[in-house]
């Protein structure tokens, strides 16, 4: 099925905890990535200095230590990368595929989220106080996820010539996952349906760097109610690690793979061993949220 050997990931950001949603992407991204009989490496998104929680990525590494969740290789902290991404924003720029902006919030706010390119012509000369955009092109990006069906964009009526570096300099999300997940060989992405919206995004940023994209697919996000998401954002309770047994076997019943009874107590290690034998990510059914009550009971 693969071309190249099978590398995925698990990407969590700092800025809190590991809670149950981010659990589930890290079981997920593991057990399609050792299913296939592949690598997993993990690499702490750190690069939103203000907003990383202290202690939270020491948390996130024990917590995935103690449910079985051991990945591959050295882990890559984002901060520790800066040069390699100025060095994609530069090319960016000398290629006039991004340029220097320094339209305010407000302006963009205006215009309903969509940026309208008012700095595309001006040709601003390098400042660090201005924001980076890329250039987006008029016309359909798309993607045919793996459970989530085809998914596509117009970045110019949806999106706008969108940030790679924020104003205050913080490089942003979009331009640091793709320029990482092309230098680390990702050839597969399992990740929460959230980041579904960003996809066309990243998938325009590897035409730029003339890079083939990996394969995706978004599982659910588990809801509490509409509308309000599992996450560390909550002020949702992180995961304990002392009953890591019957949490890893709630996560997999979760995902929809349907674990036999007697594997609840089991150490986590026979849990995995199983999840990784009998996965089968198409029983999630092919819905980008999920609501925590219509989870099969445990
Ligand atoms: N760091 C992102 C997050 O925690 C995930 C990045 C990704 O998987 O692409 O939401």
């Amino acid at each position: 099925m693969h071309a190249k050997p099978y590398v995925g990931r698990f990407a969590p950001t700092p800025s809190g905890h590991l809670h149950f949603g981010s659990l589930l992407a890290a079981l997920a991204s593991y057990l399609d990535a050792r299913h296939h009989a592949g690598r997993w490496l993990v690499r702490i998104e750190d690069l939103d200095q203000p907003r990383n929680l202290p202690g939270a990525t020491d948390h996130i590494l024990s917590t995935l230590e103690a449910y079985g969740l051991g990945w591959d290789g050295e882990i890559l902290h984002q901060s520790h990368n800066l040069e390699r991404y100025n060095q994609v924003l530069n090319a960016l720029i000398e290629r006039d595929q991004a340029y220097y902006c320094d339209c305010s919030r407000k302006l963009v706010a205006d215009h309903g989220g969509i940026y309208p390119g008012y700095c595309r012509a001006r040709h601003l000369p390098a400042a660090s106080s201005h924001a980076i955009r890329v250039r987006v092109p008029d016309e359909q990006i798309g993607l045919r996820d793996r459970l989530q069906g085809v998914f596509s964009q117009n970045l110019a009526t949806e999106v706008g010539d969108f940030v790679v570096r924020r104003r205050d300099g913080i490089i942003a999300y979009q331009l640091a996952v793709v320029v990482d997940d092309i230098d680390q060989g990702i050839t597969d992405i399992v990740r929460g349906a959230d980041l579904l919206d960003s996809t066309p995004r990243q998938l325009w940023l590897y035409r730029l760097l003339n890079a083939h994209p990996p394969s995706y697919l978004h599982i659910p996000l588990i809801m509490r109610r509409q509308g309000e998401k599992l996450s560390k954002r909550l002020a949702s309770a992180p995961i304990t690690t002392g009953d890591a047994s019957n949490t890893l076997f709630r996560a997999l019943a979760a995902l929809a793979q349907q674990p036999p009874a007697v594997l609840r107590n089991a150490p986590v290690s026979e849990q995995l061993a199983w999840g990784t034998a009998h996965w089968q990510p198409q029983r999630l059914p092919a819905v980008q949220q999920l609501l925590e009550d219509s989870l099969p009971p445990t």
